[in-house]
C-alpha cells in the first residue's frame, strides 16, 4: 500500500479520509483517487527531468476524469491522447492543448482539422496514408502539421501479449524495414513538418531492458535521418512503465526516467527534447474500486463473494486476467470465519469477476476495496446489463470531492427510441 492508502486503527483510509464515510455518502460501487498519490507519482517523473530537455505527457486514455487531468495540467504536464474527445476533455480541464500530442493508427481528417485548430504539440504518425490525410487537411486549412513518426522497434517488451504493442505483429507503428521511406515520403510533403520521432512499446513493462534495446533503436534512425537531412528535434520514449499490483518490482520511476534520459545524452543527443508518455505509472495506483459485498454463496468447488461491482465497472480482470488486490475496508472484526472466494460481480457472464481464490472475512454488507484500480479503471467502463456506472471521487487531504456521479438509469436509455406506432 502506498502512503496515501493506508490502514487507520485497522480501517482502510485515503489520505485522512475513511473508505467506509465516502461509501456512506456516495455510495458503491464508486471509484476514489488520491490527488496526493497522483501529484506525487508525477513528481517522481518531474523529479528525474528538472534541468533536462524533457516533457511529461499524460497518456489520458489511462483516466481521463476531467479533475485528473486538471490535477495533471495545475503541474505542468503536456497531454499524450488519441482522440478528439480526449483533445476537448483536456481543454475542458484547462489543459493547454498546445502542450498535447495526437497518438493513434486511425485518426479521422475531423480529428485532425480540430487538433490543427488548436495548434497541437505534433501528431504522431503511423502510415503514409496517414501522412497523406494529415498533408491535405493541414493544406486546406492553410497550417503546417508538425509530425513525429511513431516506429515498431520490433522489441520484445515482456509484458501480456494484449498489452504488448513494439513487435512486428502488432498493429502499432511504422515498421522498421520501411521507416527511412516514410520519413522520406513525410519530409517531401509540403504541409508537414518532421520534427520527431516516437516509440511505444507496450504495457505494464517492469524492466528498464526493453526501453533501452528500443531507444538504441530509435537513435540510430535519428543518426541515419540527419546524415540525409532530416533533423529531428524530439524524441518519444512513449509509456507503458508497469506498476505494483501483487508482487512486481517495477524500476523506481525516477530512476527509469534518468536511465533514459542518461543513454539519450551518452549517445551525443542531449539537445533533443525527450518525450515520456506516462499513462498507467501516473494513476494505477492513485485510486482503488470501493464495493459492498452482497451475498455469500458457498459451493461443493468454489465459495462465491458477489459483490456490487462488476466487469461493466473493472473490465482489466475479464479481459487480460489481470490481478488486481482485494482488501476488507473494515478492520478484522473478531468472529467473522475466513474463506477462499472468487470475487465476483452482478453480471450475466462467467467471465464477470474481480479476483479468484482470495481469502476473506467478510460478511453481506461488508466493503471491500479492489486496489490499484485508477487506471484503465473507470475509462474501460460500460453499461452492460443496463448498470449505470459508477461515481469518481477525489480525497485531497481531508477534502472529499465528487469528480463524477452515478449514472442513474434514465441516462441510460434517453438517446432511444421507440418504433412509432402503438
Ligand atoms: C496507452 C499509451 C500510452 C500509455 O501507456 P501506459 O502503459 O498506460 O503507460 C502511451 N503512449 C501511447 C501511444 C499509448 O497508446
Amino acid at each position: 500500500m502506498t502512503p496515501f492508502f493506508h490502514r487507520r486503527d485497522g480501517a482502510l483510509a485515503v489520505e485522512q479520509v475513511a473508505l467506509a464515510r465516502i461509501a456512506a455518502e456516495f455510495g458503491t460501487p464508486t471509484y476514489v483517487y488520491s490527488r496526493g498519490a497522483l501529484t506525487a507519482a508525477y513528481r517522481a517523473y518531474a523529479a528525474a527531468c528538472e534541468g533536462r530537455r524533457a516533457r511529461i505527457q499524460y497518456a489520458m486514455k489511462a483516466n481521463s476524469n476531467l479533475a485528473v487531468l486538471q490535477v495533471f495540467a495545475q503541474l505542468g504536464a503536456g497531454f499524450d491522447i488519441v482522440s478528439g474527445g480526449e483533445l476537448k476533455r483536456v481543454i475542458a480541464a484547462g489543459g493547454d492543448p498546445r502542450k498535447v500530442v495526437f497518438s493513434g493508427v486511425g485518426k479521422s481528417a475531423a480529428e485532425m482539422e480540430l487538433a490543427l485548430a488548436h495548434d497541437v504539440l505534433c501528431f504522431n504518425v503511423e502510415s503514409i496514408p496517414e501522412l497523406d490525410r494529415l498533408n491535405a487537411v493541414a493544406g486546406r486549412v492553410g497550417k503546417r502539421a508538425r509530425v513525429s513518426l511513431r516506429i515498431n522497434p520490433d522489441v520484445d517488451a515482456r509484458t501480456h501479449p494484449y498489452i504488448s504493442t513494439g513487435l512486428k505483429a502488432n498493429k502499432f507503428g511504422v515498421a522498421f524495414e520501411d521507416v527511412l521511406p516514410t520519413y522520406r515520403a513525410a519530409a517531401a510533403l509540403p504541409h508537414l513538418e518532421v520534427v520527431g520521432i516516437d516509440c511505444h512499446i507496450g504495457s505494464q513493462i517492469t524492466e528498464v531492458s526493453p526501453y533501452l534495446e528500443a531507444l538504441d533503436k530509435v537513435l540510430d534512425v535519428v543518426e541515419t535521418l540527419e546524415r540525409e537531412g532530416i533533423v529531428l528535434s524530439h524524441i518519444d520514449v512513449g509509456g507503458g512503465l508497469g506498476i505494483t499490483y501483487a508482487d512486481e518490482t517495477p524500476p523506481d520511476t525516477t530512476g527509469f526516467a534518468r536511465t533514459l534520459l542518461d543513454r539519450v545524452a551518452e549517445r551525443g543527443h542531449g539537445h533533443r527534447e525527450v518525450l515520456f508518455e506516462p499513462g498507467r505509472s501516473l494513476v494505477g495506483n492513485a485510486g482503488v474500486l470501493l464495493t459492498t459485498v452482497e451475498f455469500l454463496k458457498p459451493g461443493a468447488a468454489k465459495n462465491f463473494c458477489i459483490v456490487d461491482a462488476a466487469m461493466n465497472d473493472l473490465a482489466r480482470p475479464a479481459m487480460y486476467e489481470a490481478y488486481h488486490r482485494i482488501e476488507p475496508v473494515a478492520a478484522a472484526k473478531a468472529g467473522v470465519q475466513a474463506s477462499i472466494y472468487d470475487v465476483v460481480g452482478p453480471v450475466c457472464e462467467s467471465g464477470d469477476w474481480l479476483g479468484r481464490d482470495r481469502e476473506l472475512a467478510v460478511q453481506p454488507g461488508d466493503l471491500l476495496a479492489v486496489m490499484s484500480a485508477g487506471a484503465y479503471g473507470f475509462v474501460m467502463s460500460s453499461n452492460y446489463n443496463t448498470r449505470g456506472r459508477a461515481a469518481e471521487v477525489m480525497v485531497d487531504g481531508e477534502a472529499i470531492h465528487l469528480v463524477r456521479e452515478r449514472e442513474r438509469v434514465e441516462d441510460l436509455f434517453r438517446n432511444e427510441r421507440l418504433l412509432p406506432g402503438a
